[in-house]
């Protein structure tokens, strides 16, 4: 057969695509029609695709190319690592310098007492670790009863059997004979859209307490953790209000269930400190890792635990594994791409210097007649599009029409944004500019007026 390259005409690309490739959340009837976009280079916060178009990418892939693209040292450090080692496992009492390192180093970085690191792959695969940790850390502790994990609507912490059980996207449930049992769903505090007359306060404490009542309910001998995004990203970028994590906190204390942070988006300063959790000021016993940890360079997530998780974990032979947990290859570049960020002052900078020019440029969208409301935290923002500022109201219809149009309006203006439903999303690369924000908030006006033409 002819390979194909980053030249072959855009058609030729799409006909292969179309024919052989199974996207992942993906219709093929829009492949088949329409083509997919064909990325074919980037840097920075650049994409170029097939056509030749430069897009601004606000979403930095999906949320995990924090340095920006185009980082010569990582490649370098693949290279040489690839020459080095390419592959050893780390099963059976075998290390190598790269996961030693990493490992290391993610213990420095991460809060509190998580001092112990699993590999995985991916979020998807350290989430349906944790779910047999948590089980296996109780079973050891001598309460095998304990197997009950609560997680919320509208969370997403991976699609895989385990992960898409813990996350609380029906349209995954609906598919594969999910959720397996054992997991406990409670709704989400996602104001704007539920909150009805409550003020954010008194809304996000009501919706803490659920989880004190899903306790109860289970009896609260049987609840072996409760699992949450610091922020839930692709449920929408659904900001919590300030009453909700210190309640959370006080709850799971008070019942002894184990924290799991879903660190996947929030972590590697994309809420402006290096975790969600100090962000929100909450303390896990485990954080799921990924994305950000790598800036997507490599396939790389990890389960970050406490010393005393480990501590349980540590004295059993613990069945878990996957052929490329602590890749030499991918910790490597995961360790260089920590070396960025933090010798170069990318978190700090994102914090001090982005985040608030950003903020403030966000948040002017809401002069928008089309945008009922912006939030942001760090770099990670979403606004929720409404037919009536004043009563918060939906569109008539189908959720996410309305999201869609405006979708498709970036994408014809060279930036890309998601949405999710009728809230549109953003979560830049950390090194964005304040004349990128610039260019980021200008295409985001024009997409909306466009969409606003078209949806009255
Ligand atoms: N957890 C969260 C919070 C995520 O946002 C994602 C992916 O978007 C995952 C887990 C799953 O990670 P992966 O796609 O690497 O399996």
């Amino acid at each position: 057969m002819t390979i194909l390259t980053i030249n072959s005409p855009t058609a030729e690309l799409q006909a292969l695509d179309a024919a052989h490739h199974i996207h992942p959340f993906t219709h093929a009837s829009g492949l088949k029609e329409k083509g997919a976009r064909i990325i074919t280079r980037a840097e920075g916060c650049w994409l170029q695709d097939s056509e030749g178009n430069r897009i601004l990418d606000a979403m930095a892939g999906l949320w995990c190319v924090n340095v920006g693209y185009g980082r010569d040292e990582l490649a370098g450090v693949a290279a040489r690592q690839m020459r080095d080692l390419p592959f050893y496992n780390t099963f059976f009492q075998t290390s190598h310098v790269p996961a030693i390192n990493l490992a290391a180093r993610l213990a420095e970085l991460a809060p509190g007492d998580l001092n112990h690191v699993f590999f995985a792959n991916s979020g998807s695969e350290a989430n349906d670790t944790n779910l047999r940790m948590v089980r296996t850390y109780w079973a050891e502790k001598g309460e095998p009863q304990r197997d009950q994990i609560i997680a919320r609507w509208n969370g997403y912490h991976g699609s895989s059997v385990g992960s898409g059980s813990l996350g609380g996207m029906k349209g995954i449930h609906a598919q594969g004979g999910m959720p397996i049992p054992g997991i406990h769903h409670i709704d989400q505090p996602y104001w704007y859209l539920e909150g009805g007359d409550m003020t954010p306060e008194e809304f996000g404490l009501a919706r803490a307490r659920l989880l004190e009542e899903k306790i109860l309910e289970l009896g609260q001998d049987k609840v072996a953790a409760f699992i949450a995004e610091p922020i839930q990203g692709a449920g929408g970028v659904i900001v919590p209000p300030s009453t909700y994590w210190p309640e959370i906190q006080r709850i799971v204390d008070k019942y002894g269930i184990l924290l799991i942070a879903d660190e996947v988006i929030c972590g590697f300063g994309r809420t402006g400190e290096w975790f969600g959790s100090q962000t929100m000021d909450i303390r896990p016993d485990i954080m799921t890792v990924a994305k950000g940890l790598s800036s997507g360079y490599q396939p790389i997530g990890a389960s970050i635990v406490s010393d005393a998780v480990e501590a349980v974990i540590g004295g059993v032979e613990f069945n878990h594994g996957y052929t490329y947990s602590g890749h030499p290859v991918a910790c490597a570049v995961a360790l260089e791409n920590l070396r960025l960020l933090d010798e170069e002052g990318i978190v700090a900078r994102a914090r001090d210097h982005v985040a608030p020019y950003l903020k403030e440029r966000f948040e002017s969208l809401t002069d928008h007649p089309l945008v009922g409301e912006a939030t942001i935290v760090g770099l990670m923002g979403s606004i929720a599009l409404t037919p009536d500022k004043a009563s918060r109201a939906q569109f008539a219809g189908e959720a996410g029409q309305a999201g869609y149009i405006c979708r498709e309006r970036c994408f014809a203006n060279n930036l890309i944004m998601r949405h999710v439903n009728d809230r549109m999303i953003i979560s830049p690369p950390l090194v964005i500019s304040h004349e990128e924000i610039d260019t980021l908030i200008a295409r985001a006006w024009k997409s909306l007026d466009e969409a606003h033409a078209t949806l009255q």
